[in-house]
Formats: structure tokens, sequence, C-alpha cells
């Protein structure tokens, strides 16, 4: 087959694309460097006959008719709304901090009064980022603010990014709301529903077409050269001039002449239990790290609709440092955004801008954050707009 479109990664990004692409009678060949399909969103059953999430709990909801659409074609779903609960001052309460945290961790006549003067100032079923609640006037309110701050989300950032207290910016930690409600849900999007037989077989259902070949265990810099200064893409040593769309990273694609995009990196460790281990899928532990030097656990099988009895998988979560060479940390998780990081990753889209043909895409390649439906939804936008859509 010649083709008319070389992918960089099987994951949503790349899976996306392809499909819509294929669709429209182009011919793609996607180069996935990992041994399946997937990306991050990658599962599979394991010998607990639990289906693993191998790179950490997903979760899908949205608000975005399109990706529905679009994913609804390779797959029916299945409601399932995530609840997580913190570990704080030795109860389990829950996260989002919502008025049955407050419940559950103060006296009744305390936790009565702060829900009324909570609901006196910002009235019921809000959410308030806690910068805001943080700066309210009445000093209650600012107190159990700096509470909810210190025990819900400072120690967690500080283990989360690896920071010292004083480096954490309550500017961008301030973001994270606090919920005047009874709404336990993580999530409050309309539709909050995962695939009924899992992301993997979502995608080999999304690439199974004529016009899409996958190979794997090929990294396709292995394949493909790139020259910003002359714009040109050589693959298999021949130039090539249909489109690459790379959903890898930019340091990768280009050497790493302009130094390593920073990154923060997860480590799982899985373990068998009996039985159930936890209430829910999900257990932050926003605990200084000398308590818990991990950030949550989660039970995967919480998370299926028909979950296994006997046995139960569970991940403990531990974030490190990012090193693309290291036996651990070596999956780029997390950006680390700041200024300096911003700055090296434009300088790298530049470059990249000068080779036409290459298009990069995802959350890699991008250098950004996007959920599962924000990246298939601009994944067809990218891809319909390669075909003059
Ligand atoms: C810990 C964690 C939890 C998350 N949980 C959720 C959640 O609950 N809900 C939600 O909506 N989103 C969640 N996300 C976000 C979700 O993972 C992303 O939206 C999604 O992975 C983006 O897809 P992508 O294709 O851009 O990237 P990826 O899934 O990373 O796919 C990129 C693929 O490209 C391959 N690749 C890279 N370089 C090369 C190369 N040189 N050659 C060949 N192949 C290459 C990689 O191996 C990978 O398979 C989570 C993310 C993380 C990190």
């Amino acid at each position: 087959m010649s083709y008319d479109v070389i992918i960089a990664g099987a994951g949503f990004a790349g899976s996306t694309a392809a499909r819509v692409l294929a669709d429209a009678g182009k011919k793609v060949l996607i180069l996935e460097k990992r041994n399946h399909i997937g990306g991050n969103a990658y599962d599979w059953m394991d010998e607990n006959d639990v289906l693993r999430h191998e790179y950490g709990p997903h979760i899908f909801h949205t608000n975005s008719e399109k990706a529905i659409e679009f994913l609804s074609r390779f797959t029916d779903w299945y409601t399932y709304e995530h609840r997580v609960l913190g570990y704080i001052k030795g109860k389990l309460v829950p996260i989002p901090f919502n008025l049955t945290s407050i419940e559950k961790l103060f006296d009744e006549d305390k936790a009565e009064h702060l829900k009324q003067v909570l609901i006196a100032s910002y009235g019921a079923d809000h959410k308030i980022p806690i910068l805001e609640l943080r700066q309210n006037w009445d000093p209650e309110i600012r107190e159990l603010a700096d509470f909810i701050y210190e025990n819900v989300f400072q120690y967690y950032t500080m283990k989360q990014w690896g920071l010292q207290v004083e480096e954490i910016d309550p500017a961008v930690t301030g973001r994270v709301p606090v919920l005047i409600s009874y709404d336990d849900r993580y999530f409050q999007d309309s539709f909050q529903q995962m695939p009924s037989d899992g992301y993997t077989k979502l995608f080999e259902r999304m690439l199974d077409h004529e016009n899409i070949e996958v190979q794997l265990n090929v990294d396709i810099m292995d394949r493909m050269t790139v020259n910003p200064e002359e714009g040109t893409v050589y693959f298999d040593n021949e130039p090539f001039a249909g489109t690459v769309i790379y959903t890898g990273l930019l340091d990768h694609l280009l050497g790493y002449q302009l130094g390593d995009l920073p990154y923060r990196s997860l480590d799982f460790d899985v373990e068998t239990k009996e039985g159930n281990f936890q209430p829910v899928a999900t257990v932050n532990y926003p605990t200084p790290a000398e308590t818990h030097p991990y950030t949550r656990i989660t039970e995967y099988k919480k998370f299926m609709k028909n979950p296994p009895i006997m046995k139960t998988t569970i991940a403990v979560e531990y974030p490190m440092a990012y090193d693309r060479q290291g036996e651990k940390g070596n999956v780029p998780y997390y950006p680390i955004f700041n200024e300096a990081s911003q700055k090296q990753y434009d300088a790298y889209a530049d470059l990249v801008r000068k080779i036409p043909n290459i298009v990069p895409l995802g959350r890699l390649a991008e250098y950004k954050y996007f959920n599962m439906d924000a990246i298939v939804e601009h994944a067809i936008d990218v891809a319909e707009g390669l075909l003059g859509k």
C-alpha cells in the first residue's frame, strides 16, 4: 500500500484522526511505538478478571455531542458516575469537598453552622473556587477554606508535582472547587458512561478499516527523518510528500536539539487483594508525604459493570520525576507548565511549522492536557481540516 497519511501514535488523537481520514478514502499507516493500541487509555483483562487501566484510571465524561456521536460508532456504554473519597483526618470524605465532607469532619453543631454560613453567603448548589472562599470577608468561612486548602489541596499538590509548600502558586491550586451541595459525584457532565467492553476494544473497532494499517513496536523516528531547514520529510529513506500526523513529543521528533521538555511521571504499584479493598474506585490521600508517600489508590474493578467477586486489583499511585531513559518514570504523563517550558515548547513548535506536511496533534505533541472527549473532538476537527471540510 502507498499511504496518503502516516500517523505516529495509536492513542485517541492518532486513532480518531486515522478513522476520519480512512472514512474519507485516505490510505493511512499508523506506527505505534508501544506493543498495543489505545495510548494511555489502554486497558486489559488481568489475572483477577479485572479490566486494568495500564496508565492510570480513565473515566469517560463529557458534554460533547460530537465526541459521543463519533465514539458510539465503536462502542456501547454503561453508566458509571465517578466518586472519589479523600482520606482526611483519619476519615474518608467526599472529594470535591462538599456539604457531606463538612458533616463528616466536624461535630454536628459546628457542621450545621458552617453549612448555613456557606449557603447564606453563596446559595445552595454552587461551585466555589477555593481561592474565592479563602478571600471571603467572614473569618469563619476563611478558616474553613484554609482547612480545606491545607487538607485537600496543599499536600496533594506537593506530592503530585514534587513541590515545597512555598513553591505552590495558590492562584493555580485555587481554581479547584468546593461544592455547596450534597452532589458527591466527581464530575457533573451530562454524559458519564464507560465503554461497554473497555477502551482497547473501542480502539480495535475504530481502527478496523480497510484503509488503515497499524504497525506496533515501531518508533516513527526509526523510519523517518525531518529537516526543518529544508522543510522535508523522509520516510524509509524516500522523500514523503503526504501528511504526517505526529502525536508524540516534539523534542523527540527534533532530536532533543533544544533540550528535554519537562514532564511529571507516575509509578503504579499494582497489587492483588481479596474481595473488596475500598468503598469507591478512587481514594485520594491528600496527606503529607511522610504519612502516605502516594497520592491515590485506584481499585479498578469498581469501574466495571460486572466486576469479579473474589479478587480485586489495586494500583497505588506514586508521582515521580520524569526520566525518559529511566527504568521507572519513563512515561511522560503531565507537562510541567511554566514560562520556561512554554518558551521551549514554542521554539520546538516554530521549527516544526517549517515542515509543512507535519501536523502535531494530541496531548504530547501539543504539550497540553486534554481529556479524552476533548482530544477526540479536536482530532476530528484537525482531520476534517486536512480534508478541506
Ligand atoms: C494519569 C492520567 C489519567 C487520566 N485520566 C483521564 C480521565 O479519567 N478522563 C479523561 O477524559 N482523560 C484522562 N486522561 C487524559 C487522557 O489520557 C488523554 O486525553 C489521552 O491519552 C490523549 O490521547 P493522545 O492520543 O493525545 O495521547 P496518548 O494516549 O498518550 O497517545 C499517544 C501515543 O503515541 C505513541 N507515540 C509517542 N511517540 C511515538 C513515536 N515517536 N512513534 C510512534 N508512536 C509514538 C505513544 O506510545 C502513545 O500510544 C488522563 C491522563 C493521565 C495522564
